[in-house]
């Protein structure tokens, strides 16, 4: 078990654009490790995705899983393209592992198709709804360099953890 040290905002390399991975890379040893420290590091911080830019490395390669009923399968997106956004919107809470004891409410699109290629380097194309749908959107705009404070129209939303779970909560906190 590999973990990583996250990044935390204000680290510049959050704020860059991530390069493309050389898909004759993505079977590699080394590579795969990587993916491998990238999910240690997510579960150990009970995160449910994160972005390589989050551990320092400026990649396009995301990771994702959240169990339960409402979640979604082990994920792995290398080089994804969002190729469609579907028409109705959902706002949800956001957090996120670079952003100690913040949530946000985020406005984002609640269906995405998107095309990556997967763990074994293969292109995959699928759908995505509700929470999975914004996960692998809140991750993206890691590769890009942004952040969901970035994409809160509302900023009186803005709660420390404490306070989400006095005033706000409704449901377990959601960190991406
Ligand atoms: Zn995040």
């Amino acid at each position: 078990m590999g973990l990583l040290p996250i990044a935390k905002v204000g680290n510049p390399i959050l704020r860059k654009i991530a390069e493309p991975v050389e898909v004759n890379r993505i079977q590699t040893p080394a590579f795969q490790e990587f993916i491998s420290d990238m999910f240690d590091t997510m579960v150990e911080h009970n995160g449910i995705g994160l972005a390589a830019p989050q551990v320092s490395r400026s990649e396009q390669v995301v990771v994702m899983e959240c169990q339960g009923d409402n979640g979604f399968p082990r994920t792995v997106l290398i080089n994804p393209k969002i190729i469609f956004y579907g028409p109705q919107q959902t706002e949800m809470w956001e957090g996120c592992l670079s952003i100690d004891g913040l949530q946000g409410q985020v406005t984002r699109p609640s269906m995405v198709r998107v095309q990556a290629f997967d763990q074994e380097g293969i292109v995959q194309d699928w759908e995505a709804q509700g929470l999975y749908a914004v996960c692998i959107q809140h991750e993206i705009d890691h590769l890009l360099g942004k952040l969901f404070i970035d994409r809160m129209t509302d900023m009186s939303t803005l709660t420390q953890l404490q306070e989400f779970e006095t005033y706000w909560q409704t449901e377990p906190a959601t960190i991406i």
